[in-house]
């Protein structure tokens, strides 16, 4: 068979531990036999990252931004112990942090749905997709405690010293006190990746805040949403047969638990953190979520949800067999692959992307999986395979659809 051929390089950003060793077979064993694959390599292990004084970081993020694709790898983000464990000489921030940060991206968040990993939530048929905005509000606020009676206001003083100031509230005991922000930038940001994402993937939207309560704060957050929908996005939906759906907070969770799925569902920050853990576990498992950023510019970055998975590599490092499940990367690497095609035009490159996704998820209906999916099937008498043989099973399954 000739393989398919590429004309855009993939960014790709290699990470850590046990992820790092499943990214290596994916490649070896799905992709390269069957791509003649094009990607331009950023070594985001944390010794390279080190050595770069996280500079590879950076860079990558920048390579993000010419050619538009990306897929990442699952990497470590420094703390105490990893400071001793990798010699750091500093504790480098979350690459997730750095490269979000410069693509000014919002991160959708997706259940891979396959019969016999069932929903705890029986209604839920398709996948919800959380996006949760990452920037301010409870995450980068300034709170006080206040030790007795007196007043407390925020006062706002504009460039030119003019001031503009509204009680919080006189204590007339202790308590505390929180001051939040959030900028109109950011929001609009998170609105137009939203609208991006869901005429890209042909879902509808919804989208949800507390504004009968939070009056200006939250209702800046519906008002921006609004705005650009009417003004950018009104007709595009229409055309798509798509639709903007936004409803109060706890209307919206309400409503998720009665409805079937298959919508994006927008999160101020808050909430996506709270919401998403609640619907990816719901769905079943950390390993069957994937994630992409998106960026209000059309730049997109692809990878799995969970971490390094740390415990395995330890036992993989001792020479112990791990069951470590590889889904959420190889469809990071799918996605990726299908969207560089779309930009591209490159038919073969989607529906190969297509073809190994399939061929995954039968191999998990057939009853062969990894451990963590064999302890919460409903399939009777799953197959156990370790790392390996379970994308050597996914590449058997793949050679069969591409014959
Ligand atoms: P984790 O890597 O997601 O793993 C936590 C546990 O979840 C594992 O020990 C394992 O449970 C289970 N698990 C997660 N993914 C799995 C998979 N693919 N197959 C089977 N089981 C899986 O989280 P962590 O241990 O808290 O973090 C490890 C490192 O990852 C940290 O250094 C953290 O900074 C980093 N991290 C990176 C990202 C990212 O790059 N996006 C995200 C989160 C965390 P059992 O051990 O019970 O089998
Ligand atoms: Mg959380």
């Amino acid at each position: 068979m000739e393989k398919i051929q590429m004309t855009t390089p993939l960014v790709e950003m290699d990470g850590d531990e046990m992820t790092r060793i499943l990214w290596k077979i994916i490649k070896e064993e799905l992709l390269l036999p069957f791509i003649d694959l094009k990607t331009e390599y950023y070594d985001l292990g944390l010794e390279h990252r080190n050595e770069t004084n996280d500079q590879v970081t950076v860079d990558s993020a920048k390579a993000t931004m010419k050619y538009g694709v990306a897929v990442k790898c699952a990497t470590i983000t420094p703390n105490a112990a990893r400071m001793t464990e990798y010699d750091l000489k500093e504790m480098w921030k979350s690459p997730n942090g750095t490269i979000r940060a410069l693509l000014d991206g919002t991160v959708f968040r997706a259940p891979i749905v396959v019969k016999g990993i069932e929903p705890c939530v029986r209604n839920w048929k398709k996948p919800i997709t959380i996006a949760r905005h990452a920037y301010g509000d409870v995450y980068k606020n300034t709170e006080m405690r206040i030790p007795g009676p007196g007043k407390v206001e925020l006062v706002y003083t504009a460039e030119d010293g003019t001031t503009t100031s509204e009680v919080v509230h006189t204590f007339t005991g202790a308590g505390v006190v929180q001051g939040m922000h959030n900028l109109d930038n950011s929001i609009e940001s998170f609105a137009r990746s939203c609208f991006e994402y869901a005429l890209d993937t042909h879902q509808d939207l919804w989208f949800a805040t507390k504004d009968t309560i939070s009056k200006k704060y939250d209702h800046r957050f519906k008002d921006i949403f609004a705005e650009i929908y009417e003004n950018e996005y009104k007709e595009k939906f229409e055309n798509a047969g798509i639709t903007y759906f936004y409803t109060l907070i706890d209307d919206a969770v309400a409503r998720i638990m009665k409805a079937e799925g298959g919508f994006i569902w927008a999160c101020k920050n808050y909430d996506g953190d709270v919401m998403s853990d609640m619907v990816s576990s719901a769905f079943g498992s950390l390993a069957m979520m994937t994630s992409v950023l998106v960026s209000p510019h059309g730049y997109y970055e692809y990878e799995a949800a969970h971490g390094t998975v740390q415990r395995h590599y330890y036992r993989h490092l001792k020479g112990e067999e791990t069951s470590t499940n590889s889904v959420a990367t190889i469809f990071a690497w799918t996605g990726a692959l299908r969207k560089r095609g779309e930009l591209d035009g490159n038919g073969a490159l989607c529906a190969f992307a297509d073809k190994l996704e399939t061929a995954t998820i039968h191999v998990i209906e057939s009853g062969k999986m990894t451990k963590d999916l064999a302890l919460i099937t409903t399939i009777e008498h799953p197959v156990v395979l370790n790392s390996k043989d379970f994308i050597l099973a996914i590449r058997e399954e793949l050679e069969k659809s591409l014959r």
